[in-house]
């Protein structure tokens, strides 16, 4: 496996680096403020083309590969989650479900807007009692001559109340199946529900601690009819589907998380250079330089971790169990730096202001979001045949 960057990964990385400094960061403290996604920024994200990049060129995609957009998704997650879980969401759960598994017409209908960053999907699969345990899902969709009818709702679903959501992916059940015991289990799909479809209620954005400029509300169905062709993918295959989707959205939040690591990680060694305490520099303190370093080598590892299991992803090898790690020890990395970087601000640390107090208040997430992090452990040891 490869460790290193091509030359023109370290390009792509080194530009959203730079977009990520100069055009995200100075926004990024009155959007978490006023809980605001700007569309500025998303619109211009399109035109970079980031929401095309693991998408071949004949899709209108930017012909490159899961890392290299993880590797934005990096970028970004330095200096601001919510605008990093954007992209993430917008490609890993809106756009890659549907080349993954829509029809022609479908993909026609729907890539060209998705991948240009015209338009955002979210994908609806969790509810008020169904999270880690998906198989709980209630929201049922029952074929009604050519149209599906669906009703229930769903809670925190991202990027699914923007003025440019063009669809929610629900998942669904659509019936029993029985088992080759005689046993029977739910028929899961996922069925297109384009917003503004009669019954399709988005609700008011959280009051969230942290990502607070993304957009997440709960979603209501209330008799929702749309055609029987807005089923993405075979019917009954939804549970094998998204599972594959969140394999793949582990990659990408351990990303993110290794993104805010390095971010954290950057503020304090800028910062206790140049805080003067006693006379010295705070980084002259043992202590302080130690912690910094316990700091770099998280990052280190988060990063080796989530390159690895997107390399694998990206050369067709199974990465189920390299996808959890990742997840697991760089959203550890995320939140134990973050803990780390407001320790070494001080009383400034506390100040939403700064960047180490939003990625305070941001990380928690990553060991929630995508999988919370017991459920990881979970993915861990059956791959090792326990659990
Ligand atoms: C900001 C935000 C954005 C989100 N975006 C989306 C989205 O776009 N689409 C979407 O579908 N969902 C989304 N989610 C939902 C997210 O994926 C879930 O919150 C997450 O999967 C956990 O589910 P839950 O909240 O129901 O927790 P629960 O499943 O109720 O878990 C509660 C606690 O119990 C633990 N637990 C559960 N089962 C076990 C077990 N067997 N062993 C040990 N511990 C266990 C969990 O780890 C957790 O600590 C989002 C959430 C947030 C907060």
């Amino acid at each position: 496996m490869q460790y290193q960057l091509s030359d023109e990964e370290q390009e792509l990385y080194d530009t959203v680096c730079d977009f990520a400094d100069t055009v995200v960061a100075p926004q990024s403290y009155e959007a978490d403020r006023t809980h605001s996604l700007s569309m500025e920024v998303v619109g211009q994200m399109g035109e970079m083309g980031l929401f095309g990049l693991p998408f071949p060129e004949e899709v209108g995609g930017q012909g490159g590969d899961y890392l290299a957009l993880c590797l934005a998704i990096e970028a970004l997650g330095r200096v601001d989650q919510s605008i990093a879980i954007t992209l993430e969401a917008a490609v890993g759960l809106g756009a890659m479900p549907v080349y993954r598994h829509g029809t022609d017409e479908q993909k026609a209908e729907y890539l060209p807007d998705l991948l240009a960053g015209r338009a955002l999907a979210g994908f609806g699969l969790t509810e008020p009692e169904a999270g880690s345990d998906a198989g709980a899902t209630r929201t049922t969709a029952v074929l009604d001559r050519d149209e599906w009818v669906v009703n229930g709702s769903k809670q925190f679903i991202t990027n699914s109340g923007t003025p440019i959501t063009r669809f929610v992916t629900v998942a669904a059940v659509t019936g029993e199946r029985t088992r080759h015991d005689g046993s029977t289990d739910k028929e899961l799909s996922t069925i297109i529900v384009p917003n503004g479809t009669p019954g399709f209620t988005v609700g008011p954005g959280y009051d969230k601690s942290g990502w607070r400029a993304s957009d997440t509300h709960p979603l209501t169905f209330d008799g929702v009819r749309v055609p029987s062709a807005n089923l993405l993918g075979e019917r009954g295959r939804g549970f094998a589907n998204f599972l594959r989707t969140l394999d793949e959205g582990r990659i990408a939040i351990a990303a993110l998380a290794t993104g805010a690591a390095q971010g954290c990680l950057d503020e304090a060694v800028a910062y206790a250079k140049t805080r003067n305490v006693f006379g010295v520099p705070i980084a002259s303190h043992q202590y302080i330089a130690f912690t910094i370093a316990q700091m770099q080598a998280r990052v280190h590892t988060a990063r080796l971790a989530w390159h690895d299991a997107a390399r694998r992803a990206d050369a067709g090898l199974p990465f189920k169990k390299e996808a959890a790690m990742a997840k697991l020890v760089s959203s550890d990395a995320a939140m134990l730096n973050a803990r780390d970087a407001t320790q070494i601000f001080g009383g400034m640390g506390f100040m939403n202001e700064t960047l180490v107090a939003r990625h305070y208040r941001d990380s928690k997430i990553l060991e929630i979001g995508e999988g919370t992090n017991e459920v990881q452990l979970m993915v861990i040891a059956r791959e090792l045949g326990i659990g």
